[in-house]
């Protein structure tokens, strides 16, 4: 899969994507990741790409026509209209449906803004989602790209070792991961679950499938709503779950 990103920082995303498993599937090949710098297409003999805000206001704002330019130039090289993610903290809450759907592109474009952001009309012009990391601002788009394309990479078939690790994290089933331990057996005088030693895979599975209710009811009981249980697990989740949650969600 191919990721382009627009960026004024090209060294932080490439540095952090080029760390650990991302990086080695950049090596593999089986992920194409190039920034691309908007600085190189600033119109102007001092290199600037932004500008004051009509109608005044405080900060800069990242101007259109670099941005457009960045893009031309990357729609070009991909020979097609590619899929334009707008990094905003407007956006749609990124989660991991979005990325699921993400993940079935050949290519993505993630735009990152700086500043007070990007002039409005290349947004309208170019870009075909906004989506946000969270209810937060942060400095730059650049950090949000990092954990969408992350996230994404980690579905593509062949970027982790196992496939099936993808398969039980959390999220995948609308339900969180249950707990997972490793050598020693006893650690700080904790001992592992003794069905995870039992070396009886249908047990461990029964329970692993529990412990997922239990946490997704403790944690995060609006999850529950898309959850698909059996009568047993509804069970289990009415135990824990506040009267606010037990009517409308089980
Ligand atoms: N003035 C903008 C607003 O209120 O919507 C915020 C600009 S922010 C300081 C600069 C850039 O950081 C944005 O253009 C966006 O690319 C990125 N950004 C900030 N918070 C974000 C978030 N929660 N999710 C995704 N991108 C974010």
């Amino acid at each position: 899969m191919q990721f382009y990103i627009m960026t004024l920082f090209p060294d932080m995303v490439m540095n952090g994507l080029s760390t650990s498993i991302t990086g080695r599937a950049m090596e593999k090949e089986l992920l194409q990741i190039e920034a691309v710098n908007i600085r190189d297409y600033a119109f102007n003999k001092h290199n600037s790409v932004d500008d004051y805000p009509y109608g005044g206001g405080a900060g800069m704002l990242m101007q259109a026509e670099p941005v457009f330019q960045a893009y031309s130039a990357i729609k070009e090289k991909a020979g097609r209209t590619p899929r334009v993610v707008y990094m905003s903290p407007q956006g749609r809450t990124f989660d991991q449906e979005m990325a699921e759907e993400f993940a079935k592109e050949e290519e993505l474009v993630l735009l990152c803004g700086h500043y007070e952001g990007i002039d409005e009309r290349v947004l309208e012009e170019i870009v075909t989602d906004y989506v946000s990391i969270g209810d937060y601002v942060l400095t730059g788009g650049e950090l949000p790209a990092m954990v969408v394309v992350d996230t994404v990479s980690r579905l593509v078939p062949g970027v982790l070792h196992n496939d099936v690790s993808a398969e039980f994290d959390s999220f995948q089933d609308s339900l969180l991961e249950y707990p997972q331990y490793s050598r020693p057996e006893i650690w700080h005088g904790k001992q592992v679950p003794p069905v995870l030693l039992s070396g009886h895979h249908a047990n461990v599975e029964k329970w692993r499938r529990e412990q997922s209710v239990i946490r997704t009811a403790r944690n995060r009981p609006d999850l529950l709503e898309k959850a698909e249980l059996d009568e047993k697990e509804k069970e289990l989740a009415r135990a824990i779950l506040g009267s606010e949650y037990k009517d409308h969600i089980l």
